[in-house]
């Protein structure tokens, strides 16, 4: 009964480690997580997700988190020409664009205008998978804000790992309390008992 879950695409309760849903076969009963979210976020359905394969894997995205990394600043200049380059680009074509070989400008044919100076083409965000484009701030090779959500969830997570190590060891000395406790009623009991028949 426990064993039984739905699966978040299609809702038919599959046990927990059924691969992939034998109702609607998808290979994500479970959901998708969020690649800018991060791993320790809740899962969604592939039908509310954006994808982007890289190389072999696919990595899953909320279109909110997608667009707020990617989405061109209407301050990001082609270097040469000056033209915004979100005249030429969105979020979206970003997104679905894999192939590693970077941009050059459509107005002016400068080389690689959407990568960050001094960067090889087609690097990827350690965290999310996304590419590191000309106008992201970055935390070497994250985006910056990749990289503090990552600090962020690290230190939550060794917050937590302490909070249990606290409470166990405070049931423990409680418990430990709790049986001196009753050693000592004992002991006076027997004190008790041997003054009153001695
Ligand atoms: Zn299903
Ligand atoms: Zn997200
Ligand atoms: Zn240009
Ligand atoms: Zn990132």
């Amino acid at each position: 009964m426990t064993n039984l879950q739905p699966c978040i695409e299609c809702g038919a309760l599959i046990s927990k480690s059924a691969w992939p849903c034998p109702k609607c076969k998808t290979h994500n009963p479970q959901g998708v997580h969020c690649s800018v979210c991060g791993y320790w976020s809740t899962p969604i359905s592939e039908k509310e997700a954006l994808s982007r394969t890289n190389e072999a894997n696919i990595r899953w995205y909320h279109p909110e988190c997608a667009k707020r990394i990617l989405s061109i600043p209407a301050d990001a200049l082609c270097r040469d020409c000056r033209t915004p380059l979100a005249s030429f680009w969105d979020w979206e074509t970003i997104l679905k664009d894999t192939n590693r070989d970077n941009k050059s400008c459509p107005n002016c044919g400068a080389k690689s205008v959407l990568v960050k100076d001094g960067m090889s083409t087609g690097h990827l965000c350690i965290r999310c998978e996304l590419p590191l484009l000309s106008f992201h701030e970055l935390d070497g090779l994250y985006h910056a804000s990749c990289h503090a959500d990552m600090n962020k969830e690290a230190k939550e997570i060794i917050g937590q790992a302490e909070d249990k190590l606290r409470r166990e060891q405070e049931d423990a000395r409680r418990s430990r309390g709790g049986c001196s406790g009753i050693i000592l009623v004992l002991l006076v009991l027997l004190v008790f008992l041997r003054v009153l028949f001695s």
